[in-house]
């Protein structure tokens, strides 16, 4: 049998959602991860240590061993100092959602004043808090993410000394910003290694491809895969796995988001054995992070085998990528 063995893995980038959603999904994330970035897109946003800590508890709660540290984030606004040094030690990164751009972002940034943002980001520059952007203009879907690029350069050129990071970047754009700026960092998703545009509207609709950003051409999906294959070491895997309940993707009006957090190593697996890459693994899915990050993740080994697995059609009432679909990785063991 052909195992694979991840120490520590991180998903540096997670929606975990609350209530009862919170309950059917943190469990599966807590399994095979030893550690995640919590996105803070709740209703309303998690803004204040109140928040942070109650959403904290709430989590742990709901993950039925201690193996698992919840990275909790805070939601982009003009913070001050005073207040910025007094969540400093219970968050690992603000993050910053355009306004309106995708689920419960509504209260983000909606004009990137590099001025009126300036105290805010020399703050967290010198409190050394990363900053985690969801890159998309308002413009044609397709090209949100290409047309960010300037706001990187902005943020990342007036900002030298705060870590940005690119979340869940699916363009050759942001490949290639990667080199420009030392302090801008990327995550990656498993979904934006295996789909195009083709994988959501090509044929029949794929809710369930369905996500923001949303999968962009061949050409973008070559430039992610150059990048994760090779463990570039300024990218981290970041699932941006996003739990929606079945009616909610399989409806009029679909929710964006994939599901894949208790698929995501075994997808990654196969993606990086089908390349003969399979060494880099252990740097994308966790080395990476740690080092940019400055992370200390509790020990975790989990054992993957190469023998068919057929992806279950829910996970409770979540329907994940490829559901019913049969991959060549499944977990063996998690110690
Ligand atoms: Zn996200």
């Amino acid at each position: 049998m052909t195992t694979h063995t991840l120490l520590m893995p991180l998903d540096m980038h997670l929606h975990l959602r609350d209530g009862v959603m919170l309950e059917n999904v943190a469990p599966l994330t807590a399994y095979s991860f030893s550690g995640a970035i919590v996105m803070p897109n709740l209703v309303p946003p998690v803004s204040t240590l109140e928040d942070i800590q109650a959403y904290r508890e709430r989590i742990m709660a709901a993950v039925p061993n201690d193996f698992f540290e919840p990275y909790m984030t805070l939601f982009y606004k003009n913070y001050d100092k005073a207040f910025l040094e007094s969540v400093a030690d219970e968050i690992t990164a603000i993050k910053l959602y355009p306004a309106g751009i995708t689920t419960n972002s509504e209260g983000g940034v909606s004009s990137f004043d590099i001025e009126e943002m300036r105290p805010t980001l020399e703050a967290m520059s010198n409190l050394n808090i990363p900053l985690c952007v969801h890159g998309e203009t308002d413009g044609f879907v397709m090209d949100r993410e290409a047309e960010f690029m300037s706001i990187y350069e902005l943020l990342a050129s007036n900002f030298p000394n705060l870590k940005i990071i690119m979340e869940h970047i699916t363009t050759k754009e942001a490949v290639n910003m990667l080199d420009k700026f030392d302090n801008l960092y990327a995550t990656i998703t498993v979904h934006h290694l295996l789909l195009t545009l083709d994988d959501v509207v090509g044929g029949m609709m794929m809710p369930h491809n369905f996500c923001k950003p949303i999968a962009k051409r061949p050409e973008d999906l070559d430039a992610l895969l150059s990048v994760a294959l090779e463990a570039h070491p300024k990218v981290m895997f970041g699932s941006d796995s996003a739990p929606h309940p079945q009616e909610k993707k399989e409806s009029c009006g679909c929710a964006a988001g994939i599901f894949t957090a208790p698929i995501a190593l075994q997808l990654l697996c196969e993606i990086f054995e089908q390349y003969d890459k399979l060494d880099n693994l252990q740097a994308f899915v966790s080395d990476n992070a740690q080092s940019i990050y400055g992370l200390c993740p509790e020990f975790k080994e989990i054992i993957l085998e190469k023998r068919p697995f057929v992806i279950p059609e829910h996970y409770a009432n979540v329907v994940p990528m490829y559901a019913g679909q049969a991959i060549n990785w499944a977990i063996a063991s998690v110690d």
